[in-house]
This record gives structure tokens, C-alpha cells and sequence, in this order.
């Protein structure tokens, strides 16, 4: 397999080209309540050609359709894509170079943005940047289950990815969600790259600052789950427990919530697949899944992700 195949037309409308453009523009607000009720799932369902099974039409009801007139919309908002079939090498090589564009403080920058403007997708930039510190650049290996990456769990080709739901998550949680593997993450990553750059404001760092001021002071046995109890004390901190949690998983994912023994992205990889989990019960990202009050602030990655904000108590 080529390392770095050409691109398809198909492939560069939902991923981007290598070189991306730069936009700064508001999202549709119309656009963005439209992606928020996107679920590939839904779509499947309603294209199935058999009579739905109970559990299929309780889903429909609840989360709705897209309809192809509103996707359409979407795709022209430049927030859906169509389906794309994308290969292993070419996802890692696309990590690579996108990586490379990337700049540290471009990353940081929007994500602290993300804090008093709301906006999300500035702040999902951070995790699968974050992974690219420490991801091998490597070709497909072979693990023990078919089809699958034995470095990174990726698949060798990753049939109909749909990008439109990688960008709910963006869009909606504000970070990477449960799949994080080359396909994904850069997707991630050719968007972030597309995004201007805004310069975080005082009610930014002042809701970071107390973000992290909260992270210091909990109680040495609090868990993540119990996180959004104290964050949502925050003036100006806007986030359902989901977005908390996802938030968590990212500073996680940078290293600045790990513990001793299970470290983030920034200083070690791990491949996402075979992740170790605190329990059988939890599905929460590593390694912040381990991580507990007792475990505090990483200091170091910190301060080599902020440390060039003075703004920022380290
Ligand atoms: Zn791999």
C-alpha cells in the first residue's frame, strides 16, 4: 500500500486538502442546531429497507431525522460531508502533515477562546493534538483481530466514515469522542487547521484560571464523574455534564490530569484501543478514567501547554 496515496475528490471534500483555507466566519446558528440532531445512526435507520424493529422507532422519534434538504444545508455551511472510505496510511500521513501545520499556540490559543465564546469547536483541537506529540508515524501492522492496527487500533480501511458525526461531536462536545484513531483524529485536525486564530480575552483566562484553581482544590478522593459538581460553580463556565466531561477527557488526553502510573499523550502513547479502564463499568477516556483530587494539576504539562500565557497561574 502506497504511504501516500492520492487523494479523491471524495476523500479532499471530507477531510480537507492538505493545505487548508482559513475561515473565519460565524457558524449558522440555524446550521448548527440542525447539525446538533445529526446521528448517523438515524440515517441508517430511516434508509433501512426492512419494517423498524420497536427499539429502532423509539430511537427516530426521539432524535429525528435529517432530511436530505437539511443536509444539503449543512454540507453548503461546510458541516456535513458525505460518507468517505479512507485507508489506514493515508489517515496516518494526513495526522503527520496536519500535525506539522499546526501550531502550538494557534491549538491553545482557540482553546481557551472556547471559554467565554462558546464555541466548541475551538476548543476540540487540543486532544487529537495533543496525541500527535506522541503517535508513531507508522504503516498498517497487523494485530491479532482482523482489520485492525496493532499500534493505533485503526482500521486498515475505514469504510463510510462519516465525518458529519465526528463534527457533532466537535461542534457539540468540544473534543475527540469515543474513537480516536488516525481517521479521526485527522478530521480533527484539518478542520482546527481551517480556523483563524482569536486572541483569548481576560474573561477567558479568568474562567481557565479558575477551572484549574477548582482541579487543585478538590478532595483527594473526588473522581471525574464528580467533577461537574464543583465546575459548574464557575461565573461564565457554560457546560452540561457532557461537555465537562469531554473537557476533562481532553486535559486528560494533554497530559495536565494523569496520574504516576497512566500518563497522557503528551509524553506516551497508547494505543486507544487497548486503553487500560479503572473498571469493567467505565467508558471514560484514559488516562483521566484513572485519575482522582489526590492526583492534582501536572504542573509540567501545563506549562508547556500554557506556560507561555503569564496570564495563567502554573
Ligand atoms: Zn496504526
Amino acid at each position: 500500500m502506497a504511504l501516500n496515496p492520492p487523494l479523491g475528490e471524495d476523500v479532499v471534500q471530507a477531510c480537507g486538502t492538505l493545505k487548508g483555507t482559513i475561515v473565519n466566519k460565524p457558524v449558522d446558528k440555524t446550521a448548527l442546531k440542525l447539525l446538533s440532531k445529526y446521528s448517523s445512526l438515524s440515517q441508517a435507520i430511516a434508509r433501512s429497507e426492512h419494517p423498524l424493529e420497536a427499539y429502532e422507532q423509539r430511537w427516530i422519534d426521539a432524535r429525528g431525522v435529517t432530511s436530505d434538504e437539511q443536509f444539503a444545508y449543512l454540507k453548503q455551511q461546510g458541516l456535513a460531508f458525505d460518507p468517505v472510505d479512507i485507508e489506514h496510511d493515508e489517515a496516518v500521513h494526513r495526522c503527520v502533515e496536519y500535525a506539522k501545520q499546526c501550531q502550538k499556540s494557534h491549538v491553545t490559543d482557540l482553546f481557551l477562546s472556547s471559554f467565554s465564546s462558546g464555541r466548541l469547536d475551538y476548543r476540540s483541537g487540543l486532544a487529537p493534538f495533543a496525541m500527535m506529540q506522541s503517535m508513531p508515524d507508522h504503516g498498517f501492522t497487523q494485530s491479532s483481530a482482523p482489520r485492525f492496527c496493532a499500534v493505533c487500533s485503526g482500521y486498515d480501511i475505514y469504510s463510510g466514515m462519516d465525518a458529519t458525526d465526528l463534527n457533532v461531536d466537535r461542534h457539540s462536545a468540544g473534543s475527540i469522542g469515543l474513537l480516536k484513531t488516525p481517521e479521526v483524529i485527522q478530521f480533527y485536525l484539518a478542520q482546527h487547521v481551517q480556523l483563524a486564530r482569536q486572541a483569548p480575552t481576560a474573561e477567558d483566562f479568568r474562567i481557565f484560571n479558575a477551572i484549574l484553581d477548582t482541579l487543585r482544590s478538590l478532595e483527594a478522593q473526588t473522581k471525574p464523574t464528580e467533577v461537574h459538581r464543583s465546575l459548574k460553580k464557575i461565573d461564565g463556565f457554560k457546560a452540561s455534564v457532557h461537555q465537562c466531561r469531554v473537557l476533562l477527557e481532553a486535559l486528560g488526553i494533554a497530559g495536565i490530569l494523569e496520574t504516576e502510573k497512566h500518563k497522557g499523550y503528551l509524553t506516551h502513547y497508547t494505543n486507544p484501543g487497548l486503553a487500560p479502564s479503572k473498571s469493567h463499568k467505565s467508558d471514560w477516556a484514559y488516562p483521566v478514567d484513572f485519575w482522582t483530587g489526590a492526583d492534582g494539576v501536572n504542573k509540567e504539562a501545563l506549562a508547556f501547554w500554557f506556560g507561555a500565557y503569564p496570564e495563567i497561574r502554573l
